[in-house]
């Protein structure tokens, strides 16, 4: 079976071990950062950033819960911005929670998760996509 592809280039999918999320930090500051870059976007320092492999433990800095979408995305859906441990912001879906913001604290400890999209693209390539959910 042929390998899932990611869902964005920032996720990896090693041959051995589980898949996790790349980030970029400066050498000089330490600042973290998504996908590849030549200057830090935080002190300026120019080819000072080395690839880091991303906590897949967070807390949830702030969410929306979306009502109504394009057809055939199932709502209500929790987008939600995370702030990972030891540095790096990410958005993406929280699931296994109850979209009620009565029960979605901010800083709520989270954790990623990765599973394959539901549906295939049109040469029938299969995705590996990422979530949060509440840690446990
Ligand atoms: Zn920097």
């Amino acid at each position: 079976m042929p390998k899932p592809l990611p869902i964005v280039p920032y996720l990896k999918i090693p041959d051995e071990g589980d898949p996790y999320l790349e980030g970029h930090r400066c050498l000089d500051c330490r600042a973290v950062f998504l996908g590849e870059r030549s200057v830090c976007a935080n002190c300026s320092a120019r080819d000072r950033l080395e690839a880091v492999r991303l906590s897949n433990h967070g807390e949830l800095y702030v969410y929306s819960i979306t009502h109504r979408s394009f057809p055939g995305v199932e709502t209500p859906y929790v987008g939600a911005i995370v702030d990972l441990e030891g540095g790096g912001t990410v958005k993406g879906n929280l699931i296994h929670i109850d979209p009620d913001p009565e029960k979605i604290p901010l800083g709520l400890p989270v954790e990623l998760t990765y599973q394959i999209a539901p549906r295939k693209d049109a040469e029938g390539n299969e995705y590996l996509m990422y979530y949060f959910q509440p840690r446990t």
